[in-house]
């Protein structure tokens, strides 16, 4: 069971989520307390990507605002090699936007309005060519998506929130400095999680062989 579905079924409020994954994934070999306690301790071990990955599949208030205060701390540590110290009052509310676009970004799921890509959200298309010649439909990689079933988000959409604050930030300052800033952030919440899907696969993987 991928850990996007292990979230869902201890969090009590995705009753649904959890029949819906039960139909679409099949049973796991793992009970409901074998999922929790595995993510017990992906949380002792990764807790920022386990946070991030809350915020981005149950959509829960409080993870996400977990996830917001991670990503604030990770930008104040990084932005003096990138685009200044943040600091003052003005400098806070930029890096505060910064972390909120960065995570709202990483949180875009094929359920989020407007993020579908032409796909639907599922990532694959029909590969007309080869159904015709087959018979048989033959799925291959949303060539737009590169599978992610997501459009992609405008590079200008960070920049202009950015600009409402910075009203002298120039594009070639923000190619230069700040959207480096920008993807590193967003990159580094992919690395997080990435490492806590590792754990938890790890963790359920060392109970099945049990
Ligand atoms: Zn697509």
């Amino acid at each position: 069971m991928r850990l996007k579905y292990a979230l869902t079924v201890c969090d009590p409020k995705s009753s649904q989520i959890v029949a819906y994954q039960s139909r679409t994934t099949g049973n796991s070999h793992l009970t409901r307390e074998d999922i929790c306690t595995a993510l017990g301790m992906t949380q002792a071990r990764q807790r920022v990507g386990l946070c991030l990955l809350y915020a981005k599949f149950t959509k829960d208030h409080s993870s996400g605002q977990m996830a917001l205060e991670e990503i604030i701390k990770f930008a104040r540590s990084q932005s003096g090699l990138y685009v200044g110290n943040l600091t003052g009052r003005k400098g806070v509310s930029i890096l505060i936007l910064m972390s909120k676009l960065v995570l709202e970004e990483f949180c875009r799921t094929a359920d989020t309005p407007n993020a579908k890509c032409r796909c639907g959200g599922g990532g694959q298309v029909c590969d007309r060519e080869q159904t015709e010649v087959t018979g048989k439909l033959v799925m291959i990689k949303c060539k737009r998506c590169r599978g992610t079933g997501l459009k992609p988000v405008p590079k200008s959409r960070a920049r202009m929130s950015i600009a409402k604050l910075m009203p002298s930030l120039s594009q070639s300052t923000w190619s230069r400095k700040w959207q480096p800033f920008y993807d590193l952030l967003l990159s580094w919440c992919y690395q997080e999680s990435m490492e806590a899907e590792i754990e938890y696969s790890q963790i359920t993987e060392v109970s099945r062989s049990e």
